[in-house]
């Protein structure tokens, strides 16, 4: 009897952003292999799995790549129902198409659960659209684990060309702003961090790319980052000036708790 992997992304926190196939797949599990950034109340949707951390935790793996393909591969051939479950959607830097591939070439049958992305649910969450007419026709998502992987992503983009998502980058969005200033970007380029979004602890700070490489960003959270460079940012405070006038809720709900004017 050969049982099913499903590789399935969890969105950025918020249960309700799950789909609903990633809500079927969760019920239908016998056993969830979980990262660290997936929100802890995505689990309660597998009443009945076995629920498995296979997570970094403070920089140590508990678990490297082999073992999970091997521990999916295994739990598959005895006839369980597997989920692998990914924050964001899988195949964005969450080593999904490594799992995909590593299945197959085990001869598992699996299918893939696309899921909302922080790279695009993090800005909508604060106010801003990644792309928007007149302001940005491109956005670039990239990682900033590594600054010389950065700057050559950034490579040859025309300086303010486009909307860069940046994840992966809080600790390093410092000397990351300064890639970008020494490739001509406008030191007043607006740009944004949002942390924890969709989870009640969301938090938004709004500036500009020089208070970014000077290090000025006035947020304090321990949840993970994304940073947004661009003119699309400054749709943020228009939205927010517009929801006041006409919904009282508007601002609270895009802004999350603490909204950090320019
Ligand atoms: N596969 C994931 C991304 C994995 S990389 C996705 O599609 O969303 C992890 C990075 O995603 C973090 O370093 C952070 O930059 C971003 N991220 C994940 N969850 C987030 C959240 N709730 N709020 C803001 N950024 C988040």
């Amino acid at each position: 009897m050969t049982g099913h992997v499903s590789i399935v992304g969890a969105g950025p926190g918020d249960p309700e952003l799950l789909t609903r196939r990633a809500v079927a797949r969760l019920r239908a599990a016998d056993l969830v292999l979980y990262d660290a950034l997936v929100d802890i109340r995505v689990l309660d949707f597998a009443k009945r799995a076995q629920r498995f951390f296979v997570g970094k935790r403070a920089g140590r793996h508990s678990m490297g790549q082999p073992a999970i393909h091997a521990l999916m591969i295994r739990a598959a051939r005895k006839g369980r129902r597997v989920v692998r479950l990914k924050g964001g959607d899988p195949f964005v830097f969450g080593r999904g198409g490594e799992e995909a591939l590593a299945l197959g070439a085990a001869g598992v049958p699996f299918d893939v659960v696309p899921g909302i992305t922080s790279a695009v649910a993090a800005p909508a969450l604060a106010g801003i659209p990644v792309t928007h007419r007149g302001l940005a026709s491109a956005f670039l998502v990239v990682s900033g684990h590594d600054e010389a992987a950065f700057a050559s992503a950034i490579g040859q983009l025309q300086p303010n060309g486009v909307t860069v998502v940046v994840l992966m980058g809080v600790g390093r969005s410092a000397a990351l702003a300064g890639v970008l200033l020494d490739k001509g970007w406008a030191r007043d380029t607006p740009a944004a961090m949002v942390c924890g979004a969709s989870t009640p602890r969301q938090q938004a700070w709004y500036g500009r790319l020089d208070d970014v490489a000077s290090d000025a960003i006035a947020i304090d959270s321990a949840d993970p980052g994304t940073l947004i460079i661009g003119d699309v940012v400054t749709i943020a405070s228009q939205i927010e000036k517009r929801g006041r006038e006409s919904r009282p809720l508007f601002r609270s709900q895009i802004m999350g708790e603490r909204y950090v004017g320019r």
